[in-house]
């Protein structure tokens, strides 16, 4: 099971290191027994004002009862899913988390590895990936509270690996997510040793086949509606240029792989995470006495659709309008299960997502989609150029670029300026803003440039790229022929919704800077945890009674 000696060494030293203060008295209302943390995957903050008039169910709640941060943005520059997630209930960065990315490049086994690889586990439940958190150099909240309270419960849940594992922590009871190979919900060893009867009784039952040979409709039959708010559909660069108008087609049947990766990139990726979330709170008896649970959620339809249809499509308010009934129904049931007044309610996203380059475009804007060997053949032939019959200078290009560290040593070739050959390449482009090296990222040299804090921020010297890629704002670089993505520095991939809902909140729209970071360094000051958090990072005390708002005596940031 737990085999991580090492990671818990440099967890342990990493706590006594930045935790040399007292811990926080907090004399607040009693903890709640269940913290309901959902990220919803790829969840841009104006999807919550844009659709406002239109949502009824959970998202209303949140609207209506809870206390929104309305300028919340990552300060991470590696605006991916594994990186978002991780930073959920940590409150680290990247640089203090080591989840620089969805993946990196490993120079020992010379391969690519994912954030949630561990060779030495086996799935659970189901075939799939071997996973585990012990990537993760840092610990959750959930982590915290389990050394505290070892009678609390923590479960991380997902349609992907990574957000279950990554928000769950090292000492989760649990992680599931969902695996497209089976199409079953899964687990590792790290957790368990055999799957529990319910698992399998759940994936028995074939709920998540149902959606099959259906279309994936509007909810609301008024396509007025929908073009009021969300224009017109059937935008050709959708998706793959073909499966751009309402209605989708389920294509496979199950258990082809092809049906679950459907499943993914339709409003019905949400539904089966909530079934089965529902189906884990009642066996693992989340928020059933008074020692506070912790159950994570990650959604993630919103990112398959936004990823596919982009964040002005018809496709991504449908969505919206429905992951409100799903919110609906999951704040229902723990309210009739554990009480919404004994419920902490989180809500926030692991990024954003920036439009269609050909919708910017269309409004004038220097915006581009660009497959990815442009950039890489520029490298290549600068590299080649400045040295000729040099071969594997790049060990893994990913727009950002790993360079042979071996192969530079054995050509004694001189690392700055093979560094300077590849930038001059990516820059010859035209499409690149800036190229972050490792120096530049060590430096502790002050700076004008606004960006460089959230390179730095996302880097880890083991894991991170030799040269970190800035895009120019509009440069979309990505093979697909439609679509679009996230990833970048900018705006519209940082700024996200951090919101509370339940007891001791005060509701309300908070306008202060703030940053998914503060999320979890707040949930430690609720529920009198000692925990570190970033330089950068706060806790947010305007929804805070007096009590839990006053700063404590000693700095709680890291040293
Ligand atoms: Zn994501």
């Amino acid at each position: 099971m737990r085999k991580y000696l090492f990671v818990l060494i440099s967890v342990s030293f990493w706590w006594s290191i930045t935790h040399a203060q007292t811990p926080v008295a907090v004399a607040g209302p009693p903890a709640p027994r269940l913290v309901l943390v959902i990220s919803i995957d790829q969840m841009r903050f104006d999807y919550l004002d844009r659709f406002n008039p239109l949502y009824k169910g959970g998202l209303r709640q949140l609207i209506d009862k809870a206390g929104i941060f309305t300028n919340a943005n990552y300060r991470h520059a590696s605006t991916e899913t594994g990186p978002g997630h991780s930073v959920l209930l940590t409150g680290s960065h990247p640089n203090h988390s080591g989840i620089v990315a969805n993946d990196w490049w490993d120079p020992y086994l010379k391969r690519v590895v994912n954030v949630i690889d561990d060779p030495v586990q086996r799935t659970i439940g189901g075939e799939g990936r071997a996973s585990s958190p012990a990537n993760l150099v840092t610990f959750t909240v959930g982590d915290a509270l389990k050394a505290k309270s070892p009678r609390s419960h923590v479960v991380g849940i997902g349609l992907k690996d990574r957000s279950a594992i990554l928000m769950g922590g090292h000492r989760a009871d649990a992680a599931y997510w969902f695996e497209n190979a089976g199409g079953n919900f899964i687990s590792s060893t790290f957790y368990m040793d055999a799957a529990p009867a319910w698992l399998t009784d759940f994936n028995r039952k074939r709920s998540v086949d149902r959606f099959a040979a259906k279309a994936w409709t509007r909810l609301i039959d008024d396509v007025a509606l929908y073009e009021k708010y969300a224009g017109k559909d059937a935008i050709e660069s959708e998706r793959d240029r073909k499966d751009i108008a309402f209605p989708h087609p389920f294509k496979g049947v199950p258990p082809q792989e092809e049906y679950y990766l459907e499943l993914r990139r339709s409003p019905f990726g949400d539904d089966i995470v909530l079934d089965f979330s529902l189906e884990a709170m009642k066996h693992h008896e989340l928020g059933k006495d008074a020692d506070t649970d912790i159950l994570a959620i990650g959604f993630a339809a919103t990112d398959g659709i936004g990823h596919n249809w982009g964040p002005d499509s018809q496709e991504l308010m449908d969505q919206m309008l429905r992951l409100d009934g799903v919110l609906a129904r999951l704040f229902a049931h723990v309210d009739s299960t554990v009480g919404l007044a004994n419920t902490l309610i989180v809500l926030s996203a692991d990024h954003g997502a920036r439009p269609l380059a050909e919708l910017s475009a269309e409004k004038g804007l220097p915006a581009k989609r660009v497959p990815p060997k442009v950039l890489e053949s520029a490298v290549r032939t600068a590299l080649d150029n400045r040295y000729p019959g040099v071969k594997n200078l790049i060990s893994h290009f990913a727009t950002d670029v790993y360079l042979n560290e071996e192969a530079v040593r054995q050509n004694k070739l001189d690392w700055k300026e093979v560094e300077k050959t590849a930038i001059d390449g990516l820059l010859s482009t035209g499409l690149v803003e800036h190229v972050y090296t490792h120096d530049d990222l060590r430096s502790l040299a002050p700076s004008s440039d606004p960006d460089l804090e959230l390179f730095k921020n996302a880097f880890y010297a083991p894991r991170s790229p030799h040269l970190n890629v800035q895009l120019k704002r509009y440069i979309y670089v990505n093979s697909a022929l439609g679509g679009t993505g996230h990833g970048s520095v900018y705006d519209f991939d940082r700024h996200v919704p951090v919101i509370f809902m339940g007891r001791g909140i005060t509701p309300g729209r908070y306008a202060d800077a703030s940053g998914p970071e503060d999320i979890a360094p707040t949930l430690a000051r609720i529920l009198g945890l000692e925990f570190p958090r970033e330089p950068d990072s706060r806790v947010l005390v305007e929804m805070l009674p007096a009590a839990q708002s006053a700063p404590s005596q000693t700095t709680n940031s890291h040293p």
